[in-house]
């Protein structure tokens, strides 16, 4: 089955066009039947009709939200009381366990707010992929991927456990791969050890090796040194479950205390390599306390880190630390976290974390918060070449935007930063082809 589009092209008077990400003047974007891009061709001034058409319009890739947790999206944030800990909070998260009707609705809530602020695709973590994969048929056409979400501190390996999570990912792509080719095409899955802090790295090792045997494709994403608290949690040789409020966390997701077996216990990083599994199909998430060098372990492996701004701003008061920005080889995508943990407006607009990170980071251009948006969220969730650019051959994943009138200089940076630095509707989105 094919998907059928009405609209096989859009005209616009700027796109940023490649992996460059080049805004080219008078473009005409074309895609075939099955929403991928098969040119982008300038429109000459003879062409008057198509210019008339394209007058004032920017194409820009549609944004990779590369994460967010949809189904803790209440539509209002827990706050983070001053009296409580990181584990405090994520407790309360934990706890707020809600019917299968209010996940999904909250799931689309979370996908309409990103349609309608220009994002693509967004990933987000899932505790049930069937609870997401049976939304899909009622959701608006938007590319997403579904993490599954698992615990697993034991480093005993041999628990069925660890074999009934691979069969429910199994079982889950078995399931995506019966619906019609327009949901297939648009939607991946992928596995998410919660953190190694609460996944062994035993347990996370077997699962790896064992879906790798007959999946090298598989994407992964944990939580990685979000919090002083978690740093201190690694550092420790044995564990008193008063002490430390992640032990909390760990008590009532899991039933009793968590010892990391870590072979390093002084560097987690280096505990990941050490049980090989900082792969380029690996997502990072938060790294607020990340060291310079941990950093470049990454980088050289392909691993890529993603900041969540306002998160970390709402549950930390700090950001991504300024000198990794500066790293040549770590590629930063960005996310939002779930709406539990944004400070108002808890809405799922990329454009918000990019304002953020530039108040934070006023030398940040908005050239380079684009690429963090598009081309480094491709690359994080395995997507590169496939999303975040506008390129013969990716998918045809497009914002279109009208630029204020009243802008006179016309620069790229100038032309971006109207769209990045507002809060804009874009006119028009189209994921695959399919505009919504
Ligand atoms: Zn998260």
């Amino acid at each position: 089955m094919t998907t059928h589009s009405t609209n096989q092209s859009i005209a616009v008077e700027w796109a940023c066009v490649g992996t460059e990400q080049i805004i080219e003047a008078w473009q005409e974007i074309i895609w075939d039947n099955d929403g991928r891009i098969t040119g982008i061709v300038h429109i000459p001034a003879s062409k008057k009709a198509l210019r008339k058409k394209a007058k004032g319009k920017i194409a820009l890739p549609g944004f990779v939200n590369a994460h967010a947790h949809l189904e803790l999206s209440t539509g209002n944030a827990l706050p983070l009381l001053a009296e409580e800990s990181m584990g405090d909070w994520l407790l309360s998260v934990v706890n707020a366990s809600r019917a299968v009707e209010d996940v999904q609705a909250v799931i689309l809530q979370g996908f309409e707010e990103a349609l309608a602020s220009g994002t693509t695709t967004i990933a987000s973590t899932v505790r049930e992929l069937s609870v997401a994969l049976i939304a899909l048929y009622k959701l608006p056409p938007i590319r997403s991927i579904w993490w599954l979400e698992w615990f697993h501190p034991s480093s005993d390996v041999s628990l069925e456990k660890l074999e009934s999570l691979q069969n429910a990912y199994h079982g889950a792509i078995f399931y995506l791969n019966s619906f019609p080719d327009a949901i297939v095409n648009r939607t991946q899955l992928g596995l998410s050890p919660h953190s190694p802090y609460n996944v062994s790295l035993q347990a996370w090792q077997a699962l790896h090796q064992g879906l790798l045997a007959d999946e090298k494709q598989t994407i992964w994403q944990t939580h990685l040194l979000e919090s002083t608290e978690e740093v201190a949690y690694y550092q420790k040789t044995a564990i008193n479950p008063e002490e430390n409020s992640i032990d909390k966390v760990h008590q009532t997701l899991l039933g009793k205390a968590f010892q990391p077996v870590l072979p390093c216990p002084e560097d987690i990083v280096a505990s990941l390599a050490a049980f090989d599994l900082l792969q380029p199909t690996l997502s990072v998430v938060h790294g607020l306390e990340l060291s310079i060098e941990q950093a470049e372990q990454l980088a050289n492996s392909g691993v890529s880190l993603i900041t969540c701004p306002r998160s970390n701003q709402f549950l930390h008061k700090k950001m991504v630390n300024e000198l990794l920005l500066w790293h040549p080889t770590l590629s930063i995508a960005i996310g939002t976290d779930a709406h539990v943990s944004l400070p108002n407006p808890t809405v799922l607009d990329m454009r918000l974390e990019l304002q953020a990170l530039k108040l934070a980071y006023p030398w940040l251009t908005w050239e380079a918060l684009l690429v963090m948006a598009t081309l480094n969220g491709a690359k994080a969730l395995g997507l590169a070449g496939q999303v975040g650019e506008l390129t013969e051959g990716t998918w045809a994943d497009i914002a279109v935007w009208q630029v204020p009138q009243q802008l006179e200089e016309l620069s790229p940076e100038a032309l971006l930063e109207s769209v990045l630095n507002s809060a804009q509707k874009p006119t028009q989105v189209i994921v695959g082809g399919i505009s919504s």
